[in-house]
């Protein structure tokens, strides 16, 4: 009988590329990616062994019938083990605690192990193929391959469907086609009994899943042809998932910012690429991922002595890079994050980086994270999870500290500061988690809540029966930049039955804002009938003449120059106070702590006063009785 065996053949040049890719391509050091060349090989050794017995089988008279036993048992055992491969392929493809991992075993080792009797026995059974007259003849027993590769393709199948929410919709349709395609040509050959096309529905599927995320491409980041962020991220979380502890070293540029906002994208794009070349070719050891803003990210550099390697790309930092459009010269930092700290998980490592990112201020450009960084970046993780949970209407809650005012002798008006109660940290104060909220955008959602809580507090108590005016509410400068601020405040307001001038709103000066829409929401508050601050005077202000010329009522100035009149005998509070009384503004000074303060500032002629010498802020009820009880 003739065997045509050109489908193998095909089979066999396309897994050959394969193999060439992964054996010439570098590749993010996954499980995944290693079970996938696993089932190339393997694939590849099934399409050859056929290859090899067909050939046999031919020419069956010029071999000794023990070859040809051999020869086709090797087939069959490669051909059984092929499936249970890949099926560990999609184990690794989702990385998931399983729920079944003790079935699994079960479930991936007795269909092998009864095929593999089944294709040892053959000999002596003859119930898969004997090798008589005719050379190699198919036995009874020829199923149990294809029952084995479908109990296999099944619990791949499974599996993949269990857990395809934490898989990308690509690799869900990849491994289907993978499976599909194996399936038909395994249809395909025991339809056409002669013709060996099983191998070749294999390797279009291996080649499936190649070109849609198997290969090697897949995790490179093209500005330096070193690995993605992407990339990082899955292996970090596939060594943590495996129990493994990893060091990692992080590499920054610290005139990166700079570089690319003088020379440009291209630039910096270029100089990055041979910084690039440069670690890999001086760093065998190393696996190095581009994050982004000049930072790399190297694992496997346990051995590596780190000073020495530091000092080496200092060196070469220093003598400068230079490309068509000209050259430069940067410097490095360093953090080191040793394996045995115990890092638990991505968003923890990232956390740390940030504290270790800050702490490395006052470092000389190379900082080795120790637990002490580990325990403020688990600190920082609990707030952004308060924050979180402060969003979603659980512990947030709104402050008062009343605000007295000299003419009148008693509290005129309050501020009302948020605050986040949190089983684990107890109290959590604005100046820890403000900026996250204003980083992550969530700012705007806290902003209205604390609006619509001080409008409850309001239309609850009588301001005019407490002698209070107004209560003043902060808004971040994210706030002020949204076209849809004013409207809502006011449909809050209306909704609540609040009287708009028994509302004034604190603003800061940001260097970034989008000024005419600041300026437009402002002008329509200011119509409704509440009025405005501008808060922390005296802190950084770039952008002063367009904040100045917000429709202003009064003007709070920061604790800070208060303190540095007492401290210092600093004379720019006596100046602001002069310039702001002399263009008609109302002035808060902030930050009184003690009587002298008091006094002293009703002498300058200050309307009010705000401190920790009337009052901390405390929640409503206290408020409420702190006014009742309060004599000036
Ligand atoms: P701020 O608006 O300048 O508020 C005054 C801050 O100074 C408050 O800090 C207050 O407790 C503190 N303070 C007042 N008097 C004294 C004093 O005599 N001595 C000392 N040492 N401190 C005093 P707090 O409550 O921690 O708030 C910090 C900042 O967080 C606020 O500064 C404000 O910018 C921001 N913030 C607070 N609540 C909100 C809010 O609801 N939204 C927004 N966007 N920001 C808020
Ligand atoms: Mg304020
Ligand atoms: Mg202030």
């Amino acid at each position: 009988m003739e065997w045509n065996f050109d489908f193998d053949i095909c089979a066999v040049a396309m897994m050959a590329v394969l193999v060439l890719y992964f054996l010439r391509k570098h590749d993010v050091p996954l499980r995944r990616n290693r079970i996938f060349f696993a089932c190339v090989v393997s694939s590849i050794s099934v399409a050859l062994l056929d290859i090899v017995a067909s050939v046999m089988s031919s020419y069956h008279d010029r071999f000794p019938v023990w070859s040809l036993y051999l020869i086709n048992m090797l087939y069959y055992l490669a051909k059984a083990l092929s499936p249970v491969i890949f099926y560990h392929y999609c184990h690794a493809l989702t990385n998931k605690l399983d729920k079944f991992a003790s079935i699994r075993i079960i479930t991936s080792t007795i269909p092998l192990a009864a095929t593999f009797v089944v294709v040892l026995s053959a000999p002596m059974n003859h119930y898969l193929f004997s090798i008589g007259e005719t050379g190699f003849i198919y036995g009874p027993g020829r199923w149990v391959l294809f029952a084995e590769m479908m109990i296999y393709f099944a619990l791949s199948c499974g599996h993949i469907l269990m857990y395809r929410k934490v898989l990308k919709r690509v690799s869900i349709y990849s491994v289907m086609l993978y499976l599909l395609f194996a399936f038909a040509g395994h249809v395909a050959q025991i339809y056409f009994k002669y013709s060996q096309m099983s191998s070749f529905g294999v390797s279009i599927g291996l080649m499936i899943l190649f070109i849609s995320f198997q290969n090697p491409n897949y995790f490179i980041d093209k500005k330096t042809t070193l690995f993605s962020a992407e990339g990082f991220i899955e292996y970090y979380k596939e060594q943590l998932f495996l129990g493994r502890k990893v060091s990692v070293v992080t590499l920054s540029i610290n005139e990166y910012k700079s570089i690319l906002n003088l020379r440009g994208a291209e630039f910096i794009g270029n100089i990055l690429e041979q910084f690039s070349v440069f670690l890999r070719v001086n760093f065998k050891r190393g696996t190095f991922f581009y994050f982004h803003n000049g930072r790399i990210f190297v694992i496997g550099w346990d051995d590596e002595n780190l000073d020495e390697a530091f000092r080496l790309i200092n060196k070469r930092c220093a003598e400068g890079f230079s490309n068509r459009w000209g050259e430069t010269h940067f410097t490095m930092s360093y953090i080191v994050v040793p394996a045995d700290i115990g890092v638990s998980n991505i968003d923890e490592l990232n956390n740390l980086l940030l504290v270790a990112d800050r702490d490395r201020m006052n470092n000389d450009g190379v900082l080795i994270v120790g637990q002490e960084q580990l325990e403020s970046s688990r600190h920082e993780y609990e707030i952004e999870r308060a924050l979180k949970r402060a969003i979603m209407g659980e512990g947030l809650e709104v402050y008062y500290q009343p605000i007295y005012s000299t003419e009148k002798k008693k509290i005129v008006s309050a501020e009302a500061l948020v605050r986040i109660h949190d089983d684990k940290l107890g109290v959590i104060y604005p100046d820890d988690f403000i900026w996250r909220a204003e980083r992550d955008g969530s700012i705007v959602k806290l902003g209205e809540m604390v609006f619509e809580e001080t409008c409850r507090f309001i239309s609850e108590n009588d301001l005019d029966a407490l002698g209070l005016d107004y209560i003043e509410i902060n808004l971040s400068p994210i706030q002020c930049v949204r076209e849809k601020l004013a409207n809502e405040f006011i449909e809050i307001v209306n909704r609540y039955g609040v009287r708009p001038g028994q509302i004034n709103l604190e603003i800061t000066e940001s260097s970034t804002s989008d000024y005419s829409m600041v300026r437009e929401n402002m002008d329509k508050l200011r119509e409704a009938g509440m009025s405005l601050s501008l808060d922390d005077y005296g802190t950084g202000y770039s952008n002063l003449i367009n904040v100045l010329n917000l429709p202003l009522q009064i003007i709070k100035i920061d604790k800070s120059i208060l303190w540095a009149y007492f401290r210092e005998g600093n004379e720019i509070l006596l100046q602001v106070i002069k310039t702001f009384r002399y263009r008609d503004f109302k002035i808060v000074v902030e930050g009184v702590e003690d009587e002298k303060m008091v006094r002293e500032l009703e002498e300058l002629g200050v309307e009010y006063q705000q401190g920790y010498y009337f009052s901390k802020p405390v929640p409503k009820d206290k408020f409420l009785t702190f006014l009742k009880g309060f004599k000036a």
